[in-house]
């Protein structure tokens, strides 16, 4: 196996188990090493530090996923992961009432590069990396022995396709996969498209904070910002909710939502296409006002440098949400940016307050669901955020 060894004081990190290595802390690396391939990594001294998979064209060169030099890497490592990553799933997921889940979270789960998403047995598969696609036959090997699944679908990620010069055509690598699939999530029904659907189809990441906002839902007035297909609509629908608004600029998100909310025999809320800056811009005008607000907008900071632009963003729509809440109303607000830490996002939602003119007592935090774990040594696995507070 081909070593790439590590500049001196550069190695801290990667022996502390966090799992990406920047090109800047590569000292030298052997010739020939092909891009996608695993490599082993060695310290200044030529220690074995960790497994890693090799991105010649990514600002991150290498992603580790084994610190045991005994680990002999082929598909074996592949199903270790998955069958360690299922037992986990099975032990926090109750299967009752849902059955659809990410069952593999990149290099949280010790496979960097892929995320597999299960819908009712299909599987919905990123590859992210070079490495990612390298090694596909090994981990749809893996995934038909461990999971036995009823088809799987591949789609790389766009923007880290970009950053790792990938070019894979999205496609269907086992079975059949249906243009749509019923899955249950929380007791109710969800049509999910693996083949037309944002990322591999349905956010699972929100499966406990919906279960969480549904819980204040009853008797109230909802609006849910962002309602893709209706993740947070339907739960607050199902929990009794006396009126919902679902917002989304997706006319094929919110005709897939009206269909989920026949699915499960719910009364269909009023959906509106809008740009939720200019629809709460413009409502701030008119007089009504909402129990609960839902804020849920996608990845604001794409990049590092798109931070600071992020968070004037985040700033302006928790500003517009607050100004449309009712007295003592509930307010729910999410960042899915990797990039904003959890400090920043709340320090934008308090001037949020401020210059809405109101007051919030945030009551609790909320992250991603238990299905997107987060490694200790790699704080970038966190990447959702949220807040639960009430706006007087
Ligand atoms: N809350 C959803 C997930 C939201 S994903 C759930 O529980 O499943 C983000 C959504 O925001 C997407 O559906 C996307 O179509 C929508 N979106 C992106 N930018 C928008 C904008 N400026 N105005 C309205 N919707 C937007």
């Amino acid at each position: 196996m081909k070593t790439v060894t590590l500049k001196k004081l550069k190695d801290k990190l990667a022996k502390n188990k966090n799992p990406w290595i920047f090109s800047g802390a590569i000292h030298s690396a052997d010739k020939g090493i092909i891009n996608g391939e695993t490599v082993k990594v060695l310290d200044s001294e030529k220690r074995f530090i960790a497994y890693g998979f090799y991105s010649e064209f990514s600002a991150i060169t290498l992603r580790l996923f084994s610190w045991n030099e005994d680990e002999t890497f082929g598909a074996g490592v592949f199903k270790q992961r998955l069958t360690s990553a299922l037992a986990a799933r099975k032990r926090l997921i109750n299967s009752e009432n849902t059955d659809s889940y990410r069952l593999l979270y990149g290099e949280a789960d010790g496979l960097p590069g892929y995320i597999a998403d299960i819908y009712s047995g299909h599987v919905g598969l990123q590859v992210n990396t070079a490495s990612a696609v390298y090694y596909l036959p090994m981990m749809k090997e893996a995934l038909t022995e461990i999971i036995s699944p009823l088809s799987i679908y591949v789609r790389p990620a766009d923007e880290l396709a970009k950053k790792e010069m990938i070019r894979y055509p999205e496609q269907c690598i086992y079975g059949n996969t249906p243009e749509s699939i019923i899955i249950k999530e929380n007791g109710l029904k969800i049509s999910a498209s693996l083949i037309s659907g944002q990322k591999t189809g349905y956010y699972f990441d929100q499966r406990e904070n919906r279960r969480i906002a549904a819980a204040y839902a009853r008797g109230q007035d909802v609006l849910d910002c962002f309602c893709y297909t209706g993740g947070f609509s339907l739960n607050a629908s199902a929990n009794g909710a006396k009126s919902i608004t679902s917002v989304d600029s997706s006319a094929d998100a919110l005709s897939n939502l009206k269909e989920n909310f026949a699915l499960n025999g719910l009364e269909a809320p009023d959906t509106v296409k809008a740009d939720i800056f200019e629809y709460l811009r413009e409502r701030n005008a008119d007089s009504q006002k909402h129990d609960i607000i839902i804020l849920d907008p996608p990845k604001l900071a794409k990049s590092q440098s798109s931070v600071e632009q992020a968070l004037r963003a985040y700033k302006d729509l928790n500003m517009l949400g607050m100004k449309k809440m009712k007295n003592n109303g509930i307010f729910i607000s999410f960042s899915c940016s990797g990039r904003v830490s959890r400090e920043d996002f709340i320090k934008s939602v308090a001037w949020a307050a401020k210059d809405a003119g109101r007051t919030l007592r945030i009551t609790g935090f909320l992250s991603q669901s238990c299905d997107h774990p987060i490694n200790p040594f790699f704080p970038e696995s966190e990447y959702l955020k949220g807040i639960v507070g009430i706006v007087e």
